[in-house]
């Protein structure tokens, strides 16, 4: 098929590349021309496991181009995904602005029937509303469906989330519609649920929102853990194995972060006030993730005492591993309460550097920050450790070594990654989230 993405982010490109991968003729569009002519270089600006080699393919084999023109490119495919971003606005709904104008271009571009998808993570209506706003720039009358394809890739773990999804959910209004959208899934073999635009536009927002309270909830019980003298790694195995609670997202740490979890939680919780529903389960998901973060710093203090002066080393930026994206990370607000108490404060991650550096500038965070190049080097001369993103890497550190180079030998382990004994028994004063 022919299709072209518009917005080429973590989710456009990696939707492009691997429609391109399945055979299709693919053209990736975004506003930004700087990035569009590193793409077509093979450049990828972000980083994810495995992209780069597929795009590069891709482009190779000829299925895969990139353009700043929407036009040009609504005129050449006839299914069209919209994957621009959809942010929080300050009062916590979902900036629906890049949505609008893009279906506004394709309106005035279509030569005849094309299939517009929303990939984008928008609230319940959204479909309406891009329905209406084609209808209106529709000056040719060309025949158009709008679809709802909700996107539950990871960053991270991306290609292989896109490729080897659990479900495909369709939200369509039309048979031709579902026909044409079934038959693009067809290769990759995955259960697809056919549905209204509407419940797929739930789908998504009730699916992120029920993990993040996952997360909220494990987390409320590691202070009760705390509190009591449990641990919550053990609480947590004991839960995770019934089958219908399951393992995943019941690890307790520092909070949550991304570009998803905490916008899609605020748009959710606005439109049910909108609809006249007050979600105060996931408003309390939210105030237990902020005060994850207050924990993490109370907990620096414990081990410390008074902060000023105290240079902290922070291993990880990064909202999670294997990604270089730093929105909404918990290490940013960590790093911002951290100078504001008047710690010093020393940075590593494997990937995230050049986006922490500009993110920790634009929140007044960056000053008298130290970058390090490595795990060893923020361990030098600091006061405590404390392990925000847990990277593979920080698993086999040699704590011997980082011991006899840190001033005191302290570690606040904010995702559980270490075994509290060992590094005890090495002479570390030791605290995790939820266990000690
Ligand atoms: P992103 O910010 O990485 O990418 C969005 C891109 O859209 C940017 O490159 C931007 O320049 C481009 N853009 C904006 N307006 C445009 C326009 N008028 N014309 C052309 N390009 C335009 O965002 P993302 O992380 O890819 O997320 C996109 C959407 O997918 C969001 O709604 C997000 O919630 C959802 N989503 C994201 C993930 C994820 O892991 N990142 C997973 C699932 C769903």
């Amino acid at each position: 098929m022919k299709i072209c993405i518009i917005g080429s982010g973590y989710v456009g490109l990696v939707t492009g590349a691997c429609f391109a991968d399945l055979g299709n003729n693919v053209i990736c569009v975004d506003k930004e021309a700087v990035k569009i002519r590193k793409l077509k270089a093979g450049i990828i600006p972000i980083y994810e496991p495995g992209l780069q080699e597929m795009v590069r393919r891709n482009i190779k084999e000829l299925r895969l181009t990139f353009s700043s023109k929407i036009n040009e490119a609504v005129r050449k495919s006839e299914v069209i995904f919209i994957c621009v971003g959809t942010p929080s606005k300050d009062n916590g709904d979902a900036d629906l602005s890049f949505v609008e104008n893009v279906s506004r271009q394709i309106a005035l571009s279509m030569p005849s029937y094309r299939l517009i998808v929303e990939k984008s993570t928008v609230p319940v209506h959204t479909g309406e509303w891009v329905e209406r706003t084609i209808n209106i720039f529709n000056k040719r009358n060309m025949k158009f469906d709008v679809a709802s394809n909700p996107e539950f890739l990871r960053e991270g773990s991306a290609i292989k989330d896109f490729m080897n999804p659990d479900r495909i959910v369709l939200g369509v209004k039309s048979k031709k519609a579902s026909d044409i959208l079934t038959e693009l899934y067809k290769p990759l073999n995955a259960p697809i649920v056919v549905t209204d635009i509407k419940s797929a536009e739930i789908i998504k927002h009730a699916s992120n929102s029920f993990l993040a309270t996952k997360i909220s909830f494990i987390n409320a019980v590691s202070d009760i853990c705390d509190k009591s003298g449990a641990d919550i790694v053990e609480v947590a195995r004991g839960m995770g194995l019934d089958k219908r609670i399951g393992k995943d997202f019941l690890d307790a740490g520092c909070g949550f972060g991304g570009s998803c979890f905490p916008k899609d939680l605020s748009a959710f919780i606005r439109i049910s006030e909108k609809l006249g529903y007050d979600f105060a389960l996931l408003k309390e998901a939210q105030k237990i993730n902020e005060y994850q973060k207050k924990l993490l710093v109370k907990k620096i203090e414990e081990m410390l005492w008074n902060l000023p002066k105290k240079t902290i080393g922070i291993l990880g930026l990064a909202f999670k591993p294997n990604t270089d994206d730093i929105r909404y990370a918990p290490a940013l607000d960590i790093i911002a309460m951290l100078s504001r108490e008047g710690a010093r404060i020393k940075v590593y991650d494997p990937e995230a550097m050049p986006n922490a550096r500009l993110a920790l500038s634009r929140l007044g965070a960056a000053k008298g920050v130290e970058f390090c190049k490595d795990a060893y080097q923020v361990s030098k001369n600091s006061d405590c450790l404390a392990v925000l993103t847990e990277w593979n890497e920080f698993k086999e550190l040699d704590f011997r070594k980082i011991k006899k180079s840190m001033r005191q030998a302290a570690i606040v382990d904010g995702r559980n990654i270490y075994d509290p004994v060992e590094l005890k028994k090495i002479g570390f004063r030791y605290t995790g989230m939820g266990r000690r």
